[in-house]
């Protein structure tokens, strides 16, 4: 699954900046729970670095949320993409978020 899966990942999720599609080389799974993926991604083409969460059910990629610093963020913010307000909600969640993932995800 999990192959299959990251091929629809990396078909999906491109640089906020240039548009270019990630090198698979250049993202890095940083953690995997209860469908959500978080990760690590740098774009060969312009340099840009960020993070991606994936939501994952049933083995298919629902909603990848790209998170961007500030100045990446206005320039995206400028083309009003669909789902604005979920990248806004992620990005704010990750400046807060101290990146204890599993303490997270294990708090019931
Ligand atoms: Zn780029």
């Amino acid at each position: 699954m999990r192959e299959a899966f990251l091929r629809r990942l990396f078909a999906k999720v491109s640089c906020g900046i240039c548009g270019q599609k990630y090198d698979a080389a250049n993202i890095r799974i940083l953690d995997q729970e209860d469908g959500l993926w978080v990760l690590s991604v740098y774009c060969g083409s312009c340099g840009t670095q960020g993070l991606i969460a994936a939501v994952v059910q049933d083995g298919n990629v629902t909603d990848v949320i790209t998170d961007l610093t500030e100045a990446e963020y206005e320039r995206f913010d400028e083309r009003q993409g669909v789902g604005m307000d979920d990248v806004l909600e992620m990005h704010g969640f990750l400046k807060e978020f101290d990146g204890d993932f599993s303490g997270l995800f294990s708090q019931d």
